[in-house]
Formats: C-alpha cells, sequence, structure tokens
C-alpha cells in the first residue's frame, strides 16, 4: 500500500502504531512528504531555506529524523522477544533499569527524557524476557509521541500481553522540556514520576515498597 493510500484510510493517534509496519518505499514516501510541508512551514515562518547555508537541508534531516527516530515506534513492528521458559519456575520480583528513556511530549513536540525501571513478578507457568528485552520495549513505545501517563501504561500493558506475569510495575522519571525550555521554565531538576502497577504489585503494598527501594537502588548504583 502507498503512503496517499493509507493517509487516505485514516489516522492513527499519535502514541498509536499503525496496523501494520511501513515497507521502505513508503518509508521513503513519506519523509518527501514531510520534507514538503517543512519546506512550507519554513515559507510560512520566513526563513530563507532556500539560500540558508544552515537551513538548505533541515527540512530533508528533520523529516527523515520524525520517520525513522522520533516517531520510529509508530511505524516499525514492536521489539522480537526472546522468551525462555521459566523452568526453575522463578516467581519473586526481578527490578530492571535505569533504562534511558527518550521520546517527545505530544502537546509541545519537545523532548522527554529520563529513566524508566521494570518491575516483574513472574508466574511459575509463564515467560521470563531477556533483560534487553525491556529496553527496547521501552524504547519502541517512547518513539511516538507520548504523554508519560500513557507511556508508562503502554508499556506496562505490552509486558503483560508477553509474559502473563503475576505482576507488572513501570515506573518513569523524566524531564519534560516543554515545561524546562519554554513555558514557567522550570529547573531541568524538575521532573516527572509516575508509576504503572498492574496485578499482585497493584493489590500487595509490600511488593510496591520494595519495587520502590529497588528503583532508588539501581538509581544509586548507576551514579556510582
Ligand atoms: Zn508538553
Amino acid at each position: 500500500m502507498n503512503f496517499h493510500a493509507r493517509e487516505a484510510m485514516g489516522a492513527r493517534l499519535c502514541n498509536e502504531a499503525l496496523d501494520e509496519p511501513i515497507d521502505e518505499i513508503e518509508r521513503a514516501s513519506m519523509m518527501d512528504a514531510a520534507a514538503q510541508k517543512l519546506t512550507e512551514l519554513f515559507d510560512v515562518l520566513r526563513i530563507d531555506h532556500a539560500n540558508d547555508h544552515n537551513t538548505r537541508d533541515t527540512p530533508k534531516r528533520v523529516a527523515k529524523m520524525f520517520v525513522e527516530e522520533i516517531l520510529a515506534g509508530r511505524y516499525t513492528a514492536p521489539p522480537r522477544i526472546t522468551e525462555f521458559e521459566n523452568a526453575l519456575a522463578y516467581d519473586q520480583l526481578i527490578v530492571t533499569g535505569p533504562i534511558e528513556l527518550r521520546s517527545m511530549c505530544a502537546h509541545h513536540l519537545m523532548p522527554i527524557y529520563g529513566s524508566a525501571y521494570v518491575g516483574i513478578l513472574p508466574s511459575a507457568e509463564g515467560k521470563i524476557i531477556g533483560l534487553s528485552k525491556y529496553d527496547r520495549i521501552v524504547d519502541y513505545f517512547a518513539s511516538r509521541l507520548q504523554i508519560q501517563e500513557e507511556l508508562v501504561k503502554q508499556i506496562g500493558q505490552y509486558i503483560e500481553d508477553m509474559t502473563k506475569p503475576r505482576g507488572v510495575a513501570v515506573r518513569i522519571s523524566a524531564v519534560h522540556m516543554c515545561k524546562t525550555q519554554r513555558g514557567v521554565r522550570a529547573s531541568r531538576r524538575s521532573r516527572m514520576v509516575n508509576t504503572y502497577y498492574w496485578g499482585e504489585l497493584a493489590k500487595n503494598a509490600e511488593l510496591k515498597r520494595e519495587f520502590l527501594d529497588e528503583c532508588i537502588s539501581l538509581d544509586r548504583a548507576g551514579q556510582e
């Protein structure tokens, strides 16, 4: 299907993936069309991109950046998950992090950056996935226009679906440049923290405490 045919089928929400990943041809035509629109935006903003050595290639560069990096999680397939049987029926809490988080705010198109932590309470009958996959899952959902409240949930629900654990927790601590670079111009140390809990992790206060303690110790270890 070409880009324009898909366009006619209607758009998706900013943090939803398209029904099917796009192929090379569609990717190229999407980038061309986006570069054209960015050129028009520069015209509207009265930036002389035709004669300005700094901005001459910027529309093309930015179009490529949107399609291949910032919004890549909408146009590509989810990361392939290597599953391992939980042979020894390990059922204690696993916490991994900090995972680098880079996203873009859906309201202002400004960067969001920080750390994610994932907690999994495996079930004896469920699957265990390779540790690096959590980083890839975070990056996949972050590579869209996001708001942090929906991002933690998307990550958590995907891990639930893939591994059928007894519980999941996802915590994100991030700087929103729409708040530090503009608007209220908050300190770059100002962050937003939120956590999504599911299953036994949502119900059990002791497990929540254990997860949060591990997040703190991982954060500290990362600074050593
Ligand atoms: Zn924003």
